[in-house]
């Protein structure tokens, strides 16, 4: 038997973080589907409250063993310390970066991020008083470093931006952070950690939305935070009030304190803070679904990819179709940081430009047959939208063209079909609108 710190990633995708059931010797992860769990003494349950027994469970809104294999298992293949599972991708960014902010903080983040991202940190946290700048050159680090106040705490970027694929040069703008003595968050949803790994590259924390690619079913909503513990929030305390002052109930001293050493501070505090308080746990059902997905990772992202690459050549070669969007395509401003961070390949996001502007990326998308018209990704089956009608359509018109979001611009996610079957579905939809060309 292989130490399991020595698994490659196809073997850790199986096995990391499950083992058989002790009591039943289920060998598959059974859905622990209780709210709550029996303490063997009033002192035990006293230990748990206090956080000096971390091995227990108590309650299933901070943790409950289906999810912990959930979160060990996806904290394994990041190569992070310790991960919190959320009940949506939304409730992980909001949470990652509630563990952090108060009222008064500011936050930069790249411009070209998801648009519930943009949503949450303009709208909701502009409510309770945290400031957002938006970069619009993600690779240039003067750029972000520019945009530094006294009142900064984070970084938040996409390893693949949606919807055009932009690569981060995650080095370059984890050092700009560090120097401004704040940590990076990268959102990894669209890489996942079999093409990047993002903690690898100088970023401190990594949020998903496991809805994508890691559930893969499109059957399951859910997200997780993982730390890498790479980030000192000892050594300007003062920035990090959270961290360092005593939670009532949880002992006399702060997290940081207490649990950096085990480099524990900002998930136990993530998860017996932010995610007890506010609440949004994911259900041990959900996490089912996303265990069940998760082993067939690799399998599905290399298939994605390669079916991503033959759907990109077609569209390049194709007479009705002005510009191709795709992380690892060779014309891509990032084309060289992409050719340093996604070796494997840019995941299974392709878009693209049409001749004829709205009308014909509206049409373009009826006319699909194969292709499903929705708003997810990173689904078995390929999917399609029309940004600027429907996840675009609340940005101005100047929002959209800083995030490239051009009116024709139709998005797709590559599923695991055949794919023959997917060329020829793009193919029959572009000819239904060759007359609006
Ligand atoms: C979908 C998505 C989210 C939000 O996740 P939900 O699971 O839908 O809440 C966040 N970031 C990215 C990049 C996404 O694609």
């Amino acid at each position: 038997m292989t130490d399991a710190a020595d698994w490659r990633f196809d073997t850790a995708q199986v096995h990391a973080g499950a083992r058989p059931d002790p009591t039943t010797h289920a060998r598959a992860t059974p859905i622990y589907a209780t709210t709550s769990f029996t303490y063997d003494s009033a002192d035990a349950a006293a230990a748990s409250f206090l956080l000096d027994d971390l091995e227990n469970y108590a309650y299933s809104r901070m943790s409950n063993p289906t999810t912990t294999v959930v979160e060990q298992r996806i904290a394994r293949l990041e190569g992070g310390v310790a991960a919190v599972a959320t009940a949506s991708g939304q409730a992980a960014t909001a949470l990652a970066l509630l563990n952090i902010l108060r009222t008064g903080d500011h936050v930069i983040v790249s411009n070209q991020v998801y648009g519930g991202t943009t949503n949450l940190l303009l709208r909701r946290f502009a409510e309770l008083g945290i400031a957002t700048s938006l970069v619009s050159e993600i690779n240039d680090p003067e750029a972000w470093r520019a945009l530094v106040r006294p009142e900064t705490r984070v970084f938040f970027a996409e390893s693949i931006g949606n919807p055009t694929g932009a690569v981060l040069d995650i080095r370059a703008i984890a050092d700009v952070a560090h120097q401004a003595g704040v940590p990076l968050i990268i959102d990894n949803t669209l890489a996942t950690p079999y093409l990047l790994r993002p903690l690898e590259h100088g970023a401190d924390i990594v949020v998903h939305s496991t809805t994508k690619f890691l559930a893969g079913h499109g059957t399951a909503i859910g997200g997780i935070i993982v730390d890498g513990a790479t980030f000192d929030f000892g050594a300007e305390p003062e920035k990090w009030p959270g961290l360092h002052v005593p939670d009532v109930g949880h002992g006399d001293v702060g997290y940081w304190e207490r649990f950096s050493p085990l480099g524990l501070a900002y998930a136990l505090r993530l998860r017996t803070t932010v995610l007890r308080d506010y609440g949004p746990a994911p259900s041990p059902f959900n996490s089912f679904l996303l265990i069940q997905g998760l082993e067939t990772l690799s399998l599905r992202i290399r298939q994605h990819v390669a079916n991503a690459r033959a759907v990109v050549a077609h569209l390049d070669a194709h007479p009705q179709v002005t510009r191709v969007h795709y992380a690892s395509h060779p014309d891509a401003p990032w084309a060289d940081v992409a050719a340093r961070y996604l070796p494997e390949g840019g995941g299974a996001i392709v878009s693209f430009e049409i001749a004829g502007g709205f009308a014909a990326g509206a049409a373009f998308v009826d006319a699909l047959e194969l292709f499903s018209h929705l708003a997810n990704i990173g689904d078995v089956r390929s999917l399609v939208i029309h940004p600027a009608s429907t996840t675009n359509s609340g940005l101005s018109e100047e929002q959209r063209a800083a995030a490239s979001v051009d009116p024709s611009l139709v998005r797709l996610s590559i599923g695991i079909e055949d794919p023959r079957d997917l060329i020829a579905d793009l193919d029959q939809a572009l000819r239904a609108v060759a007359h609006l060309a």
